[in-house]
């Protein structure tokens, strides 16, 4: 999954970045507001984490130019003074949770995933499609048998995506553009090397490749 934090403070931002990438996000990050603003237009991240107080433009009015423009990505706001009123006028503006700072890495981590969920699939709790459970703790899809099977960082990443949308062709494209960021893009064929590799370890059948459009998490086929 790929997300983007817009905070000025470079510090904590870079920390932020390293943290969510060992969470498996695929992260870019800005300090710039109307650049952020602009990123989160033109590429569909799964969550955006804004920085309210940003010396180049209000995240509020960045969060508010997006609502008006029907860009619906879920975002968490983080907010130095942690106020009621400037929490009740960041929900009012459209943010789907906010964070006081100083946090806890694991509470941002939970809200994410929580909002993450929410929004991109409607469920609560773990990821669980067609009998098949994503462990993210021990990075591990549980089959319908209740075998466990470990998954590398990019195959989890990709598990991910699929299992958030079971019902939808992920062209490579979306695949590469989920699991990675802009520092690294490389070769779309890499996508099919992941995606062989899942089907070894979980089944041939489950990952369908349509043709000239992409695959699709099929975990009824084998059933
Ligand atoms: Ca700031």
């Amino acid at each position: 999954m790929r997300l983007l934090i817009i905070e000025d403070d470079q510090v904590l931002a870079n920390h932020l970045k390293r943290d969510l990438e060992q969470a498996h996000y695929a992260v870019d990050m800005v300090h710039s507001g109307p650049l952020g603003e602009a990123m989160a237009n033109e590429t569909e991240y799964h969550a955006v984490i804004l920085d309210l107080g940003l010396p180049d433009k209000s995240g509020l009015t960045i969060l508010r130019n997006w609502r008006r423009q029907g860009n619906i990505v879920p975002v968490i706001i983080l907010t130095a003074r942690n106020t009621w009123k400037e929490r009740v006028e960041g929900i009012d503006a459209g943010a789907d949770d906010y964070l006081g700072k100083p946090f806890h890495m694991e509470e941002l981590l939970a809200r994410l995933k929580a909002i993450i969920y929410r929004c991109h699939s409607r469920v609560q709790g773990a990821l669980a499609v067609g009998g098949y459970t994503l462990d993210e703790a021990r990075q591990m899809v549980i089959k319908p048998d209740g075998e466990g099977v470990s998954l590398t960082a990019m195959e989890f990443r990709l598990m991910r995506i699929f299992m958030l949308a079971p019902e939808r062709i992920h062209s490579k494209e979306v695949l590469m553009e989920a699991i990675y960021d802009y520092d690294r893009v490389t070769d779309h064929n890499v996508i099919e090397v992941y995606i062989n590799h899942l089907r070894k370890k979980l089944g041939k059948e489950l990952f369908r490749t349509l043709r000239w459009q992409g695959y699709r998490f099929e975990p009824g086929a084998g059933a």
